[in-house]
């Protein structure tokens, strides 16, 4: 054996190693266009997420502005009539508008516009609308309040005036109870209207409004179990105030100024006067007009009809006079001509002291403001 015998053929030393290279260089091309794929797959993939995020979040941001102006389109039908300031409702009613012409826009157009400028002025309008409806809920909680402490100081002042009156005191002891009772509802209201709560201001209304009805019930129950026990005749109505009217509620007659009268009465009892005047060349001759507490207990006589019990007559309330100088007698030219004229100017000749009436009294005439009983 020789060494050149020995020798492996010819060949594939450079024909092999060729080969190796050609190998390396299509296993390097195949990773590069695997890598080219997985870049190009991860970047697909991302885009999608993105694209896909994107557009999740539009369909949800539209379907947000949808539910909100759904909400908004329930809040304007319920705020009919219940706000203070009617021009929130057009302009919440206007929002709304452009918010569904908004969202009827092609899907391109909407991401073009985006919809969160719509979404916060309509989110603004609605919440203008609620502000409104509880400026309004306030202002009715504040009415009910005035009206109950109106029918409340009324109520105090009739229970304070009945006391050992002798009327029954039953009647006055419901009376004190509603007056407590809404004393409360005031105190709890008092407290309500700091909030922006609807529904409790509304509550808090209708509380108010309840007990203003129950003590002003509690208050003419009393004042009709004074009435029967103080002023038995049924055309003499009792009040609290007879008798006991301020000065500055009291006006003189101007022709007659030793009398006065409830200021309210006095322009009608001179535009009587004047016409009296020009039918007889005088005035009206006055001989009583507005009698305090004291002067009707001087003047009532128990055993005679003329003077009312004190706290049952009109004279008391200056609102009625006694007329003289002629009137005094039924059937004179001065009383015929007042019974055509007087009302007219506000005043009249009350049934009970007609001719037929319970005290047959020519002279006494009264405001027609004045209340009669049945
Ligand atoms: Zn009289």
């Amino acid at each position: 054996m020789t060494l050149t015998n020995a020798a492996p053929p010819a060949e594939p030393t450079d024909a092999k190693g060729d080969g190796s290279a050609r190998e390396r260089r299509e296993a390097k091309a195949r990773r590069r266009r695997a890598l080219r794929i997985t870049i190009a797959a991860v970047v697909v993939f991302f885009s999608l997420v993105i694209l896909g995020g994107l557009g999740w979040y539009l369909v949800s941001d539209v379907q947000d502005l949808g539910s909100e102006t759904v909400a908004a389109r329930d809040l304007l039908a319920s705020s009919e009539a219940r706000v203070a300031d009617p021009a929130t409702r057009e302009a919440l009613s206007a929002q709304i508008a452009e918010t569904e012409t908004l969202l009827a826009e092609p899907f391109l157009t909407r991401l073009t516009l985006g919809t969160t400028d719509a979404g916060e002025a309509l989110t603004a309008a609605t919440d203008a609308v609620r502000a409104s409806m509880v400026d309004l809920a306030r202002h009715e909680v504040t009415s009910a309040r005035k009206s109950l402490k109106a029918a409340t100081n009324r109520g105090e002042e009739i229970y304070a005036a009945t006391k050992g009156k002798g009327a029954d005191e039953s009647v006055r002891s419901s009376l004190r109870a509603a007056l407590d009772v809404g004393g409360a509802a005031d105190a709890s209201a008092s407290v309500t209207f700091t909030g922006t709560d609807l529904a409790k201001l509304g509550q808090a209304e209708y509380d108010l409004s309840t007990n203003r009805s129950v003590v002003t019930a509690a208050t003419e129950a009393m004042a009709s179990a004074q009435d029967a026990v103080t002023c038995p005749a049924p055309d003499q109505v009792w009040d609290p105030d007879s008798g006991m009217l301020e000065d500055s509620e009291l006006a003189k007659i101007p022709w007659a100024p030793d009398f006065v009268v409830r200021a309210d009465v006095l322009d009608g009892l001179i535009a009587l006067d004047e016409a009296y005047m020009a039918e007889f060349g005088q005035h009206l001759t006055i001989n009583s007009a507005y009698r305090s507490y004291a002067s009707q207990e001087e003047l009532y006589d128990p055993s005679s009809p003329i003077a009312a019990p004190p706290g049952c007559s009109n004279h008391g309330l200056g609102l009625a006079v006694d007329i003289g100088g002629g009137v005094e007698t039924f059937d004179t030219p001065q009383y015929d001509w007042l019974k055509a004229n007087a009302e007219a100017h506000g005043w009249l000749h009350p049934a009970f002291a007609e001719p037929n009436g319970r005290v047959p009294e020519p002279w006494h005439w009264q405001s027609v403001l004045a209340r009669e009983g049945s």
